[in-house]
């Protein structure tokens, strides 16, 4: 393939593996976890990430991300989780914004202090608000944008640029941007995560993670990685190379959706509050503008008061009330009674988190059936 080759030939071709015995069209899959000892090179194992289609694999996300190399992992916490610990020694200190993935700050609250790791949640989400964190023992910022749920953007430049100056290094979570919409490195961010069970994989059907960067950064991920065996099965990392063949396919008619869907419900009586970055309303609107190529398949909203949240959720026929996001189904749930539930009230507060507030994931089918169905479920409480 050419250099510098189109987003959308890279989705279908990078990291391609060749049949050379059958010529087949597709990569072969090698489920091998034992190959021939071979002495120049380091031997090829499963839990060294180096097998042909985990290499391949890794070729084609990185490729995506504009990075130098990446590896795939066995879940997105295990790529967040070990990309972190290789960063990180007993004494030092790390940044985080305050409203963070669930998971990930089940991590670092339940993991950190075991290790001697220190961390800080920032108050906002500006520049200012990470560099009043910043100690002597800190080592690096770690963000992610936009935010869950509540879709806030964090100036990808301002934090790169802080931490340049600063000597500290930069992680970001790009799962809800996904690599179509966002690219953080060509913002100076250092290592890209992803859980690609989310748009990578895009069929509700993959659980798995992948770290991005420089060479140098993976080389380090990977001293850990092997001790902390996150590893991908083979045959699951077929699945994903084969699931983002589409994945620039299925992203675009996600953001058409969500777009389409958050104008919708800005107009209507019985929402009051709509938050998507593809808005003009929306207070970090111009920030997206610069740093995003598309404002993404996942929106936000607040019922008016009048509506029981628990019943519309309920209420719905077609779209899913379920845990999962950025599958080619369209899903809806509560933070407050789901994703959040483990937080305090207070910590929900501060993070901008309402009773009434429906975080959505977009799907790729009819918009006029999704409206139908979101109205449909409004009037059974009337
Ligand atoms: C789902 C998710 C994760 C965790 O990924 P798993 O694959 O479930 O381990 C991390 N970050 C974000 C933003 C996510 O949505």
């Amino acid at each position: 393939m050419k250099e510098n080759a189109d987003f959308k030939t890279l989705c279908v071709h990078a990291g391609e593996l060749k049949d050379e015995q059958h010529g087949g069209a597709i990569s072969p899959l090698y489920m091998s976890s034992s190959y021939a000892f071979n002495d120049v090179e380091t031997n090829q194992y499963p839990r060294y990430f180096n097998t042909p289609n985990q290499r391949g694999l890794a070729i084609k996300i990185a490729a995506l991300e504009g990075a130098e190399a990446g590896m795939i992992f066995g879940s997105g916490m295990a790529a967040i989780s070990t990309a972190l610990l290789s960063h990180l020694k007993f004494g030092d200190h790390v940044i985080f914004q305050d409203d963070l993935y669930g998971g990930t700050r089940n991590f670092i609250k339940h993991e950190f202090p075991k290790y001697g790791i220190q961390y800080s949640f920032t108050a906002g989400l500006t520049a200012t608000d990470f560099e009043n964190e910043i100690q002597d023992n800190t080592k690096g910022i770690y963000i992610e944008t936009p935010s869950n749920p509540t879709l806030k953007i964090i100036d990808l430049k301002a934090i790169s640029t802080l931490a340049k100056n600063t000597d500290l290094w930069t992680m970001i979570d790009n799962t809800f941007a996904s690599p179509v919409n966002q690219n953080p490195m060509a913002f100076g961010i250092d290592v890209v995560l992803h859980s690609a069970t989310k748009y990578l994989g895009g069929h509700s059907d993959i659980c798995a993670g992948a770290v991005l960067g420089s060479q140098k950064v993976i080389d380090r991920v990977f001293e850990s990685a092997k001790n902390l065996g996150g590893s991908l099965s083979d045959y699951t990392v077929w699945l994903l190379e084969r699931s983002i063949k589409t994945l620039f396919l299925r992203v675009q008619a996600q953001n058409q959706n969500a777009q389409l869907l958050a104008e919708f419900l800005a107009d209507q009586d019985w929402i009051d509050n709509v938050y998507y970055p593809g808005l003009p309303q929306h207070p970090d609107h111009e920030i997206a503008k610069k740093q995003m190529k598309g404002f993404g398949g996942m929106l936000t909203f607040d019922l008016a008061p009048h509506l029981d949240c628990k019943q519309f959720l309920l209420g719905l026929k077609l779209i899913k009330p379920t845990m999962s996001l950025a599958g080619i189904e369209s899903t809806a749930l509560s933070p407050r009674l789901t994703s959040h539930a483990l937080l305090t009230e207070t910590e929900r507060i501060a993070q901008g988190i309402t009773p009434q507030m429906v975080r959505f994931s977009t799907g790729i089918e009819a918009i006029e059936d999704l409206k139908e169905d979101l109205i449909q479920s409004v009037n059974q409480q009337h």
